[in-house]
């Protein structure tokens, strides 16, 4: 394989859980970043001077691939697990150290990434795939490409290769406001978790999180039919919406916060999945993957991911 150069369009855990698998396979993978950091989903935002996760709060692993890889980070000191005071499941919960966004650090370990270079086009040329880029041109050939994009997003740019994408679009998508808020007090509610109240969909004290600070920030996450219904309306209104549900959950008003961010994800969470790992075409050596295809949580990335990685080095042993 060592002689194989493949292409990876975007470094969200599906597109590095591709690269890892391709490198530990000796291929010779080169992962291309839209933005200027990796991780994708697993956002984060400069709260009271430190960083704090304003997207993914947790991981699961129910699959052994996933769970080989969160021992890994946990053994290596990238996660831990969180055992919030509020939630109701029993199952595991894991989060990254200091942020979740360790553990696309720790996934991306070793690889070839290219941030700022963001694909436009997938052509063809005698030698193999071309990706043309906004940034840097064209970049090629590769022997086969991954795309490891949202699926709002692959659909347009593999609508030229035909009828093995075209399932893409069947794909929904809903998007999550998210609001970050630090206050000067600790606020009056027992939980550090609080699961669909209201316009809430999930909102978490952060230093309840292992590894972060100790000021009373709490991240609020707007529930999938209040973040459809609101996604265009200001920061001020969306602020004070998902603080009055925060306010519910206290049972009291809440002092103004001390800072306040408000994020929005127009793709954040798969509604409707694909129902398979990855889509290909050319022989196998074009494929896509992401959370889209099995369902909104990082380990279906990171799976989707290593199945896409796994096609790929099947079609080019054969
Ligand atoms: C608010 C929110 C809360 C969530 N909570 C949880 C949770 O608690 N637990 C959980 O398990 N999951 C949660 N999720 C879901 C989880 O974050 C995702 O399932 C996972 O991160 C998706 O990874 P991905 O690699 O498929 O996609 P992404 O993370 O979206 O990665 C795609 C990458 O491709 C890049 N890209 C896009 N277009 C291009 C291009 N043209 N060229 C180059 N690069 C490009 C993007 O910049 C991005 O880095 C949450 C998501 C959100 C938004």
């Amino acid at each position: 394989m060592s002689n194989m150069r493949i292409a990876i369009i975007g470094a969200g855990m599906a597109g590095l859980a591709a690269g890892r698998r391709l490198k530990e396979a000796g291929a010779d993978a080169l992962v291309l970043e839209r933005n200027a950091q990796p991780g994708g989903r697993l956002a984060s935002v400069e709260v009271a001077g430190a960083l704090t996760d304003a997207a993914a709060l947790y991981a699961t692993a129910r699959e052994p691939a996933f769970k080989d890889f969160m021992q890994s980070a946990v053994f290596s000191g990238h996660a831990t697990g969180w055992a919030p005071k509020g939630r109701s499941s029993d199952e595991p919960w894991l989060i990254g150290l200091p942020t979740m966004n360790a553990l696309s650090a720790f996934c991306a370990e070793g690889l070839d990434l290219r941030t700022g270079t963001a694909a436009e086009r997938i052509g063809h040329a005698s030698e193999g795939y071309i990706v043309q880029t906004a940034d840097a041109g064209p970049i090629g050939p590769f022997d086969a490409v991954i795309v490891a994009i949202a699926a709002p997003a692959a659909g347009p740019l593999l609508k030229a290769h035909g009828k093995p994408f075209e399932r893409i679009g069947a794909v929904v998508m809903r998007p999550t406001l998210a609001g970050v808020f630090a206050f000067s007090e600790r606020l009056p509610i027992d939980a550090d978790f609080i699961a669909e109240a209201a316009t809430i969909g999930a909102a978490a004290r952060n230093a309840s999180r292992a590894g972060r600070a100790g000021e009373e920030v709490w991240i609020v996450h707007g529930s999938a039919d209040f973040s459809a219904g609101h996604f265009e309306e200001s920061d001020e209104a969306v602020a004070e919406k998902l603080l009055e549900g925060l306010g519910a959950a206290a049972g009291s008003g809440l002092p103004a916060p001390a800072e306040r961010h408000i994020l929005r994800y127009p793709q954040a969470r798969v509604e409707t999945a694909l129902g398979e790992p990855f889509l290909a075409g050319g022989r196998g050596r074009l494929v896509a993957c992401g959370d889209w295809c099995l369902g909104p949580r990082l380990e279906a990335a990171f799976i989707s991911g290593t199945a896409a990685a796994e096609a790929v080095l099947s079609a080019l042993a054969a």
